[in-house]
């Protein structure tokens, strides 16, 4: 069993949203990192364009940290869903975890064609990160955003490169890390 931890940017937060990026990182290393050419521009934002946008590695030509058998594409859906396929492919079993995952895994799903096409290899139910955190009582909400908890100051992680789909899951994992060491497993 292998943890593979994604994130991605999209649209918006409605039902007709359609991805920008998605990421996936495995928990002994691998890593893909894909940038939609096709998604909607006409639901972009200026939440987005702030925020999202400017951090898409790829489409901007930015430098940034390429791991090793790193896999990093753009392109339409078609060709990142069979990119994606290959690079899951070699892994025994996955168990995907994401965080406040409700978006990412429905469209991480609908990337194939919906839940009952993921790959045979991907466990068919995904796991929560900030469900984590709350169980261990590192969220406490008081309020719509209020205790929540700062993934990348927990992490240790300058925030530079927030909602970069990428750093975004490689923080994902040191949280994961750090919970499992501070807390136990
Ligand atoms: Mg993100």
């Amino acid at each position: 069993m292998t943890r593979i931890f994604l994130d991605t940017e999209f649209t918006g937060l409605h039902q007709r949203t359609t991805l920008i990026s998605l990421a996936m990182v495995a928990e002994s290393g691998e890593e893909f990192y894909a940038e939609f050419t096709d998604y909607d521009s006409s639901q972009l934002f200026p939440w987005l364009q702030e925020h999202v946008m400017p951090k898409l590695w790829l489409q901007n030509k930015l430098d940034f940290d390429r791991r090793p058998g790193g896999v990093y594409l753009m392109g339409d859906r078609s060709t990142i869903r069979k990119a994606l396929e290959a690079w899951l492919k070699p892994f025994e079993l996955i168990e995907v975890w994401a965080d406040v995952l409700a978006y990412d895994w429905v469209l991480f799903c609908e990337l194939f064609g919906g839940a009952l096409h993921l790959p045979a290899n991907v466990f068919y139910a995904p796991f929560d990160l900030a469900t984590l955190f709350r169980l261990k009582n590192e969220i406490t909400p008081t309020g719509k955003y209020q205790k929540d908890l700062n993934r990348f100051a927990f992490a240790g992680v300058s925030d530079q490169w927030q909602h970069n789909a990428l750093m975004d899951a490689r923080v994902e994992w040191l949280c994961i890390h750090k919970i499992e060491t501070s807390h136990g497993s």
